[in-house]
């Protein structure tokens, strides 16, 4: 006989029928209150069964003794193992790590003696072991906000050797698209706790930020209010205090004072909060005054001041604030680590922004896509390396789409696997993976790609593959699978090892093909016809395809036969779907109007023939 989990199977559910209870432990939070609904709800799709919810006193239910058969007992380890069913060497789980374990005799048909613990640290373990379990045992998956599926079943067959011990790689996981953020039970049910999903404490709350997430230094010391009476709070630049686009000067006293007053206000105000972000704005000018200048010589690059001004911040604050850890950005001129360390309570987000996103970080060839910054000509590896070799708390500001194109084919499937396994393995603890976020979403393959990142972040190690061939034949019907092909083949092209992508390529990159584009096409037509019957697919594949149709529209030479009618047509469909960004920042109209005049959007809120239409009155989106 096979000795599978199945063999040694416990048996929940019966064509509907079942004499198990889920219990919760005295004490229970909000969300392990939650945590067992979850469970009841995805019980009963599943097996047709609704599981009465009992509370247990001290620890055992209706004071049996402290532990009963039939029973999936949910809670926080600690009390778990005060009631005896984990050993009290399990009882310190760490915030987000869970043990779902089958408990007591197991006996195939009957599951005497049996009970399932599903034990977790807090705030959210308990909630997290619940979907480790549902998704494992059960098959529940959610794939996107509107797509949950729970196969029914005539039997609830679980694993009785069922035993996990689970935590997530990285205790910061974002995947920030457009279609994923505010969605707060999608976010949490694939264990995603990044503040833009806005999870309530009442489903275990989510990594929140005081103040600003990120660009914080014009907000601290504004120029409006401080300039004219002290230019030197600003940066100095080739011998002069700017007001123009300037960072701080870090070693100035008054700044450091500004600053922390403003913070601990900021910490104040956000009591749900544990990181505060003091972080440089988005453009280059790092000071170079004497003093910042000795500092940042001695040190080796201009992340040098930072350090030691963030290093100053968090002893300060440490005491009054131990759950607040102080993050700043390793960005552009401060991508290079410096020699000081940064204290444990200071978070450094490294940015790869300049980097190649066609091929895994460790084998592409291309240092730096973008200009090159001040202070910078490692690769980025080197510079990862360095950064994990002196912070204890580094997390990763990443891209994982094309921001001049939200819509073109974003080569990097075979590309968030590796890099994340090297960030793990170089000691990053968070990653906030920034994807399409236009306005109304409609990004390339977007909900695809934070499904798939969801996973990745717990897992850098899971299949991506099985990932991608359980998603498309869910969300787009029985022929979703044929978009695998055109996955496949972009990521084909993408290998070759002189074609590099670049987050704001313009639609001439060399991975965008006259044939990747009538394969998808193909794949699209074929995929539509098997889902004729299924409207909700079928709706799902049109506003897939749109991607498809917005690169194929850039490369119609202008004054062809039908041109300006396909713009007019695509706009319209834009409405439909509420989708009112292709590109960032700029509203989808002022884009496709570029397009019918003939101008590709090139980089950063700038068309190819200058063209910046923030120099311009505001744009109304
Ligand atoms: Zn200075
Ligand atoms: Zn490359």
């Amino acid at each position: 006989m096979a000795q599978d989990g199945r063999e040694r199977g416990l048996k929940l559910a019966d064509h509907g029928r079942s004499d198990w209870r889920i219990v919760l432990l005295p004490g229970a939070s909000d969300a392990e209150r939650f945590a067992a609904k979850e469970l009841q709800e995805h019980m009963e799709r599943v097996g047709g069964v609704k599981l009465p919810i009992v509370e247990a006193a001290n620890g055992a239910a209706e004071g049996e003794p402290g532990r009963r058969a039939r029973e999936i007992r949910v809670g926080h380890a600690r009390d778990m193992a005060a009631a005896g069913l984990l050993p009290a060497a399990e009882a310190e789980l760490g915030q987000e790590e869970y043990i779902v374990r089958v408990v007591g005799a197991a006996d195939a048909e009957s599951a005497e003696g049996a009970a399932i613990v599903i034990a977790g640290g807090r705030p959210r373990g308990t909630l997290y072991g619940v979907y480790a379990f549902l998704e494992r045992e059960l098959g529940v998956r959610w794939y996107t906000p509107a797509v949950t599926r729970a196969p029914k079943r005539d039997a609830v067959v679980i694993d009785g050797g069922l035993n996990l011990r689970e935590k997530p790689a990285f205790e910061y996981r974002d995947a920030y698209f457009t279609e994923s953020n505010g969605e707060a039970l999608w976010a949490v049910r694939n264990r995603l706790n990044g503040q833009h999903k806005n999870i309530g404490d009442d489903k275990g709350g989510c990594v929140r930020y005081a103040g600003p997430f990120v660009h914080t230094f014009d907000v601290l010391v504004p120029v409006e209010e401080y300039y004219d009476e002290h230019p030197e709070y600003f940066s100095e630049v080739g011998g002069v205090r700017l007001r123009e686009q300037p960072q701080l000067c870090l070693t100035n006293e008054d700044v450091f004072r500004i600053v922390l007053e403003k913070v601990r206000k900021w910490i104040e105000d956000n009591p749900g909060a544990s990181i505060v972000s003091v972080s440089q704005s988005d453009w280059e000018n790092p000071c170079e005054c004497a003093n910042c200048r000795a500092v940042d010589e001695e040190e080796g690059n201009y992340s040098g001041t930072l350090i030691r001004f963030m290093n100053r911040l968090g002893e300060a604050l440490e005491k009054d604030y131990p759950h607040i850890a102080v993050d700043t950005l390793a960005y552009q001129y401060t991508r290079k680590p410096p020699k000081t360390r940064p204290r444990p309570n200071v978070i450094v987000r490294l940015c790869s922004i300049e980097c190649c996103f066609a091929h895994p970080l460790e084998s592409c060839s291309e240092k730096m896509l973008l200009k090159k910054s001040k202070g910078t000509g490692a690769t980025f590896t080197e510079d990862l390396i360095g950064w994990g070799r002196i912070c204890d708390r580094l997390y990763i500001w990443d891209y994982v789409t094309n921001f001049a194109n939200f819509m073109l084919p974003f080569p990097n499937w075979d590309v968030m696997q590796p890099n994340l396994q090297l960030f793990r393995d170089n000691g990053v603890k968070g990653v906030f993976a920034l994807g399409s976020c236009g306005i109304g979403g409609g990004g390339e393959v977007a909900e695809l790609r934070m499904y798939v990142l969801s996973k990745l972040l717990w897992d850098p190690d899971a299949d991506v593959s099985a990932l991608i061939d359980e998603f498309l034949p869910a969300v787009y019907g029985p022929g979703g699978g044929e978009l695998r092909k055109y996955i496949d083949e972009l990521t084909r092209i993408a290998s070759d090892p002189h074609i590099h992508a670049s987050i704001y390529d313009r639609p001439d990159a060399g991975y965008v093909t006259p044939e990747l584009l009538d394969l998808a096409d193909a794949c699209f037509d074929r995929a539509e016809a098997a889902a004729k019957d299924d409207a909700e697919a079928l709706a799902r594949l049109r506003r897939l395809r749109l991607s498809i149709r917005y690169t194929r529209l850039q490369f119609v030479p202008v004054g062809a036969p039908g041109r300006d009618e396909a713009i007019d047509e695509f706009l319209k469909d834009l409405e439909r779907e509420g989708i009112k960004q292709v590109a960032e920042h700029i509203p989808a109209r002022t884009t496709m109007e570029r397009l019918r005049a003939g101008v590709w959007f090139s980089h950063f809120a700038r068309y190819e023939d200058g063209w910046n239409p923030f120099d311009e009155a505001k744009l109304e989106i």
